[in-house]
């Protein structure tokens, strides 16, 4: 490592500690040549992270922009910023953790709704509806039955959900023609 002052590349570490939560070893090295010190930080080769799409192409892994996905789906829900983070860290681990470093978007989509699911239901139903792109009203439908069986569900969320939802079908439904008789 050549010192920054003269360039000698003779040096003895006088201390080292890590730092960055552990993400990095700091160290302090005094010049063998003047004597000044300067320091010198550790850290572990980032692997870039990407994400198939559903066309087949990549992208990198954008924890800003997962987050911000999660956070439509809780606007105006008791979901805390602190719980999303969670939800995009504990995604953003298992990434890191994996062999490949490469995760599918459906995969991502699947862990986020999992988590929802237990967190707040209608911003699980939401997620669910932008993620999955339900076409069919009766899918959307089959979902909030899904719920219910679940049991251990808040009633009241169930209401707020059903009526959500109607007016969105009938949004959806509004842009569609009615068949010729
Ligand atoms: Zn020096």
């Amino acid at each position: 490592m050549r010192c920054p002052y003269c360039g000698q590349t003779k040096n003895r570490v006088v201390d080292s500690r890590t730092s960055r939560e552990g993400r990095a070893v700091r160290r302090r090295r005094e010049c063998q040549g003047c004597g000044e010190r300067f320091t010198t930080y550790e850290v572990v080769e980032e692997r870039p992270l990407s994400i198939k799409k559903r066309d087949g192409s990549f992208e990198p892994f954008d924890r800003a922009k997962l987050i911000r996905g999660i956070q439509l789906a809780c606007k105006k829900r008791p979901v805390t910023l602190a719980q999303i983070e969670e939800i995009a860290d504990s995604i953003l681990e298992g990434l890191e953790r994996s062999e490949s470093g490469e995760v599918e978007s459906w995969q991502i989509g699947e862990q986020v709704m999992h988590r929802l699911r237990d967190l707040d239901q209608v911003a699980y139903v939401r997620f669910a509806s932008v993620y999955t792109n339900f076409q069919d009203p009766e899918e959307y439908l089959e979902t909030i039955r899904d719920l219910a069986q679940r049991g251990g569900y808040d009633a009241a969320q169930l209401d707020f959900l059903e009526s959500a939802l109607g007016e969105d079908l009938a949004r959806k439904s509004k842009g569609k023609k009615e068949p010729p008789e």
